[in-house]
């Protein structure tokens, strides 16, 4: 099985979030399975300036963008006992910029660096010879590739007989911009239609990928069933209804040599279940002298990590933090980044209660290590989330998930009552409405069982054993590439 995997952002090479964590794994997981995989994704400032070993490939070639064209120079990264190929796309005009996809605003310019960069994927995997069986798209950025394939490339033998995999990582961003960015795809304006590529009046991308893909997949199987109907779809309901048989749920596994307690180089001391008392307390030493605390304090510690946004529950944060904070009974850890107003709110509680609250803004890949270690509890109450990956990082480093009810956290968190902490299935605590009253009544839970020593120790070696590898994962995406590849494109 020959795989091309196209997205937008991958860890080691350059992240904003969780894509970039699954897109960084994934192909390693299906080249250890067996699959031919080659990784696509742009090359940014941010991967170049990485000191990864990344060097021309001898490829270059014109993109039509429009009624012109731009350049495309292929580079290649080759990294000791990585199996799959890695190949970036550069273009400095749309690529070589200080962030990904713009700062406090988007650039104005998106719609043409990713359709740019959607067609030279597709470029390169003709250009790269032998035939593709899978291309695999994530996300908006790479919306076209499906309809590419399908209506411009259709006859290149390289991708004649390639299906293609849409995995939509959230449905809150579709790609939409104004109609005459249509002209920039090359694409016929026949196609620009309320049942292809247009939505209320704008080329939305996202869409694209949905109607002209093979099969659709998202990151849990709660949030494929939700993304169905209104609010999940977020306008698309109608049609990922219609495409239920082709659309599949998988959770995200994680990268367990990055994110490993035993043997994680951003730790000041491994650990496992049986050391984890030892290596929390070392964890929070390193991470108060890191705040400017002379020493951490005994209270247990309430962190998130993740983007200050809406989607995050950060109001719902807010609202238990000024609750609980003056009650002395829990100390909170907060590390983001995101809108201007939860940012300046975040930083109004850390200054109300000082040595309880401590906020950093910021994207700091070690200090979220270095959190979710020293971590006794993970806050992750969202309004919505397709998958979620602090939760399962947070298992893995014996911190409990409080969770909301929605998308990927139902599917990868088990409430903790007395029969699933008896029979060894609990995880974590759940809470249903998004609102701070459930919020604050699941942390009271989890606070309480904190005091109950043995069950404590239970809960955290129960969620230090969950397998979030992915082995399993990765078989879910064998089997739904080897039922796409047997249907007729
Ligand atoms: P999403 O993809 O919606 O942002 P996920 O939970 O799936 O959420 O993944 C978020 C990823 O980004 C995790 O790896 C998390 O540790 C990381 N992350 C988010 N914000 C920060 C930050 N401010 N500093 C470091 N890492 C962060």
């Amino acid at each position: 099985m020959r795989v091309l995997e196209i997205a937008s952002e991958a860890v080691p090479f350059a992240k904003t979030g969780g894509l970039a964590d699954v897109v960084g794994a994934l192909p390693e997981a299906l080249a250890g399975l067996g699959c031919d995989v080659t990784l696509v994704i742009p090359a940014y400032a941010e991967a170049l300036g990485k000191g990864l070993p990344i060097e021309p490939a001898g490829i270059e070639f014109d993109v039509p963008i429009g009624t012109g064209s731009r350049r495309a120079r292929i580079l290649r990264c080759r990294r000791e006992g990585q199996r799959a190929d890695v190949y970036l796309i550069a273009n400095d005009d749309l690529f070589d910029r200080p962030t990904l996809y713009g700062g406090a605003s988007d650039y104005p310019d998106n719609a043409e660096r990713f359709i740019f960069f959607s067609r030279a994927a597709v470029e390169l995997a003709c250009r790269l010879g032998g035939s593709w069986d899978i291309l695999h798209c994530h996300d908006w950025q790479t919306g076209l590739v499906p309809a590419y394939r399908r209506l411009l490339y259709g006859s290149n033998p390289a991708v004649a007989n390639a299906r293609t995999v849409m995995t939509i990582h959230n449905m809150a961003y579709q790609g939409l911009f104004w109609h005459w960015d249509m002209l920039l795809t090359g694409i016929d304006w026949s196609h620009f239609t309320w049942r292809e590529m247009e939505f209320y009046g704008q080329l939305n991308l996202l869409k694209t990928g949905v109607v002209f893909a093979d099969a659709v997949s998202t990151v849990s199987p709660t949030y494929a069933r939700e993304i169905q109907s209104a609010p999940g779809g977020c306008g698309l309901e109608g049609l990922l209804a219609s495409r239920r048989d082709s659309l599949a749920g998988i959770v995200n596994g994680i990268d367990t040599s990055l994110w490993n307690p035993a043997a994680d180089p951003l730790l000041p001391r491994g650990f496992g279940e049986a050391d984890v008392e030892e290596g929390k307390y070392a964890a929070r030493v390193a991470l108060a002298a890191r705040l400017g605390h002379a020493a951490p304090d005994a209270r247990p510690l309430a962190a998130f990590v993740g983007r200050l946004v809406e989607q995050k529950g950060i109001t719902l944060i807010l609202d238990a933090i000024t609750k609980l904070a003056g009650t002395g009974r829990v100390h909170f850890m907060v590390l983001g980044t995101g809108g201007r107003d939860e940012e300046h709110a975040l930083r109004q509680v850390a200054a109300a209660f000082p040595g309880t609250v401590d906020v950093v803004i910021g994207f700091e890949e070690g200090l979220a290590h270095l959190v979710q270690a020293a971590a006794d509890i993970t806050l992750v109450p969202s309004l919505f989330e397709p998958c979620g990956l602090t939760q399962l990082y947070a298992q893995r480093y014996g911190s409990i998930p409080v969770v909301r009810a929605t998308g990927g956290l139902v599917d990868t968190v088990v409430d903790a009552t007395p029969e699933t902490i008896r029979d060894g299935s609990a995880t974590g605590f759940v809470f249903n409405g998004f609102d701070a009253a459930g919020l604050e009544h699941a942390l009271g839970r989890a606070l309480a069982a904190y005091d109950d020593k043995p069950v404590w120790k239970r809960l955290v070696g129960n969620t230090m054993r969950q397998d979030w590898s992915w082995q399993a994962s990765g078989r879910e995406y064998m089997r739904l590439f080897e039922q796409t590849r047997a249907t007729t494109p």
